[in-house]
């Protein structure tokens, strides 16, 4: 057989249900025709689906950045201060933090995304009184945050083990965890940007931890900063095995490096071309994961068109704030009536979804739309006017 119809036969296969290999897998990840990979992926996610294939979810959700000041300095990180520098760093106080909930209630927000560095004095008990405090005043807000690099901090810090820092920031609110810190899994471009995080081998292991006591989570994959091919099929190889396991990955989420403002510059970004190509296989290769995201807040929104048919069925989110990816210089923004409509032009029937998939509002009548569709400036004037704006509230102004 020759090469294009051996690799048609494994998309043939994975496209009926099969499972590939991680050597097929890369094969097709180099070589195979673009759209005969977006085609099989195409298919894998309108099978899954079947009856709500013609749906593509968003969230409406909130960023919160709690602290910029961080210990462990990712050479690819824009965000970090380190704690010496008091000039850089800052630390948002419980109340701004809860006015920065009630904000999301009121802009139809459902999800808040609780995102900071590794601070040197925050442990457990720091997380503890936070989430009780969001929960207590706003408990319709679920808390989709942090991951397993910040388990890991917080129970170091506390002096106890990963399961009881797991078992007590869920019990204080914490309902499931973002997939934060994944970044390259594998060693080698692990270590090459973020040396002093713990290995992709205890990442998954703490993430498993979590699936076992009831906490799920996404998972995601940073693309472009000089791993090689190989090494981003076996990222998502070592994620496959753990859901295997756990079935707690609720959703895949790769993202592009964006280059401004850090350690590694001179690397390269993944191509367009990479990043569709990522997320057709991760559709064919991950089929023990019910959720493949476009993410075009680094790509762009005609990419994230692009990757619903590429096997994406979700956009991400609304975000009513970021400043990680944006103080790299990610410039995308979009607001909900932008994306409602984005999705649509992509052949699409939006619906706004819960953190655990459920469509919340189905936009299949154009008489019913919402009309908020300045939230993010509004956002953006709320905050300076009351006098609290923090620099990276002036960059989203900026961008
Ligand atoms: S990516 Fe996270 S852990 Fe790494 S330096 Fe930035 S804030 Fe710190």
């Amino acid at each position: 057989m020759s090469e294009r119809a051996d690799q048609q036969s494994i998309l043939d296969r994975a496209a009926a249900g099969g499972r590939i290999t991680p050597e097929e897998a890369l094969d097709l990840y180099r070589s195979a025709p673009l759209h005969a990979l977006g085609a099989a992926a195409d298919a894998v996610r309108r099978r899954r689906y079947a009856g709500i294939e013609h749906i593509a979810t968003y969230i409406i959700e909130r960023n919160i950045n709690y602290t910029n000041v961080c210990v462990t300095a990712c050479k690819f990180c824009a965000f970090y201060a380190a704690p010496k520098d008091k000039a850089k760093g800052w630390t948002r106080d419980l109340d701004d933090i809860l006015r920065r909930c009630a904000e999301t209630v009121e802009l139809g927000g459902t999800q808040i995304m609780f995102q900071g560095g590794h601070h040197p004095d925050f442990g457990v008990e720091y997380y503890e009184e936070h989430f009780s405090a969001i929960k207590k005043a706003f408990p319709e807000l679920v808390i989709h945050s942090l991951g397993a690099s910040e388990v890991e901090h917080m129970a170091r810090i506390s002096g106890v083990s990963v399961e009881e820092a797991i078992g007590r920031i869920h019990a204080a609110g914490l309902d499931s965890f973002a997939g934060a810190g994944a970044e390259l899994l594998p060693a080698r471009p692990r270590k090459a940007i973020a040396p002093l995080k713990e290995s992709g081998e205890r990442w998954l292991e703490i993430m498993e931890t979590a699936h076992g006591l009831g906490v799920e989570s996404t998972s995601t994959m940073l693309m472009g900063t000089g791993e090689t091919n190989a090494e981003r099929i076996e990222h998502l190889r070592m994620i496959r095995d753990v859901q295997d396991r756990t079935g707690g990955f609720r959703a895949f989420i790769p993202y592009t490096y964006q280059p401004e403002n850090n350690h590694l510059k001179g690397r390269t970004q993944a191509t367009i071309f990479e990043y569709l190509r990522l997320i057709a296989i991760a559709r064919l290769f991950l089929d023990n994961v019910a959720h493949i995201q476009g993410s075009w807040l680094t790509v762009g929104k005609e990419v994230g068109q692009l990757s619903l048919h590429y096997g994406a069925d979700d956009l991400g989110s609304v975000m009513l704030e970021e400043n990680v990816v944006s103080s790299a210089g990610a410039r995308h923004r979009s607001n909900r009536m932008e994306l409602i409509e984005l999705i649509r032009a992509a052949g699409r029937v939006p619906a706004q979804r819960a953190t655990t998939y459920e469509h919340l509002v189905v936009h299949d009548d154009r008489a019913n739309d919402p009309v908020d569709d300045h939230v993010v400036s509004h956002l953006s004037s709320v905050a300076i006017e009351g006098g609290t704006a923090h620099p990276e509230l002036k960059l989203i102004e900026a961008n």
